[in-house]
């Protein structure tokens, strides 16, 4: 069994999570990666599974690369310590025991959308050649107990932070990217479907951000989590979210939306539980078509948006997470280790013993 980094000592090999097809994986050994220019070399301490892991182990997004091949190695929601430094690291501040939150995108860093801050949509993605990145998409992601990242794609974390609490700095920073999106102002009341993790996390930032209500819509025990946020709960299992939403605001619905769910019909249940002149965001990725009401965009002004990763959020979310004003410990249900992943991965897709965000810590037995 490979050995964690210490004093300074790197092994030859290492423990990865490995996918060999769809809905098929395995723990090898493998080599630990070298570092490149601009890169850091860290020793991973968790990686939090993701939606977006399902469906790439699923194998439902390789008709968009996700991967390009197999074996692949997922995870893009991780932390970690810097044990090596690649050339020109060092002069871009980097050094031996930093502690990091990392994240899915490095842009090419000289495209327009990437030098105007939008590297989340760099015209030159897919290109490692010019140093694009998607690590857990397409490039090689952190499931593993080593994990070279390009500096642009991790933020160093204060000593107040945890490394499990960094491991939520991507989601963490999606969520707050998709209530940005969104325009919350002082005094709104926000909707948000799905009380998953990411749910959780947006309503807690539309708080943060002004947002006076913050009404939860969707199912089951996680509106449990939701009430204990502060959270005004619709349950739509036995009622019309819309419908009990407009009650809830004088029949005029929220201020703006943010739909995390993405699962059937939800993308069109955010606008109708929108009011007039309202914002909805579409955060989850609808898997399926879904009809929208159109008419009621046109006559009502409302403006939609689609959310994709965390451009600039990172270091936003990092001092809200650290000063403990985004709650993340109540998201993050479960903990294991790597050779333990198929139970971990089972936990998270059957949502076992209440489960939302279960991380992997690679580097402990
Ligand atoms: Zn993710
Ligand atoms: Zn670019």
């Amino acid at each position: 069994m490979p050995q964690a980094a210490t004093e300074g000592t790197i092994p030859s090999t290492m423990d990865a999570l490995a996918l060999l097809g769809p809905n098929e994986f395995e723990v090898q050994t493998t080599a630990v990666p070298p570092v490149g220019p601009q890169e850091v070399l860290c020793e991973v301490h968790s990686v939090a599974i993701c939606g977006t892991d399902k469906e790439i182990i699923s194998g439902n997004f390789l008709k968009k690369g996700w991967p390009r091949g197999y074996p692949y190695t997922p995870g893009h929601e991780w932390s970690g310590t810097v044990v090596a430094l690649g050339e020109g690291s060092a002069e871009l501040g980097f050094q031996p025991g930093d502690r990091v939150a990392g994240t899915a995108h490095a842009g090419c860093g000289y495209c327009r959308q990437c030098a105007i801050g939008r590297y989340n949509l760099c015209d030159n993605y897919g290109n490692e050649d010019v140093g694009h990145r998607h690590y857990g998409h397409y490039s090689t992601g952190a499931m593993r107990q080593y994990h070279p990242s390009s500096i642009k794609s991790v933020f160093k974390i204060p000593d107040s932070m945890t490394l499990e609490q960094a491991a939520l700095v991507d989601a963490s920073s999606i969520a707050l990217h998709a209530v940005k999106r969104a325009g919350a102002r002082a005094g709104e009341t926000a909707a948000i479907i799905g009380p998953g993790a990411q749910g959780l996390l947006a309503g807690q930032l539309a708080q943060l951000m002004g947002a006076a209500r913050v009404i939860m819509v969707g199912r089951g025990e996680r509106l449990k989590t939701a009430t204990a946020l502060g959270f005004e709960v619709v349950d739509n299992s036995n009622t019309d979210g819309p419908e009990a939403v407009r009650e809830l605001t004088e029949g005029k619905g929220a201020h703006f939306t943010v739909d995390t769910a993405a699962r059937g019909n939800t993308p069109a249940d955010a606008v109708s539980m929108t009011r007039k002149g309202g914002r909805v965001a579409l955060i989850g990725v609808p898997l399926e078509p879904c009809v929208l009401p159109l008419q009621r965009i046109v006559f009502e002004e409302m403006d939609l948006f689609g959310v994709r990763a965390n451009p600039g959020t990172c270091v936003e979310v990092i001092p809200l997470i650290a000063e403990g004003k985004l709650d993340v410990d109540i998201v993050t249900t479960h903990t294991f280790g790597i050779q333990d992943f198929a139970t971990a991965y089972d936990t998270f897709t059957q949502r076992l013993d209440g489960a939302l965000k279960v991380l992997i810590q690679p580097n402990t037995q």
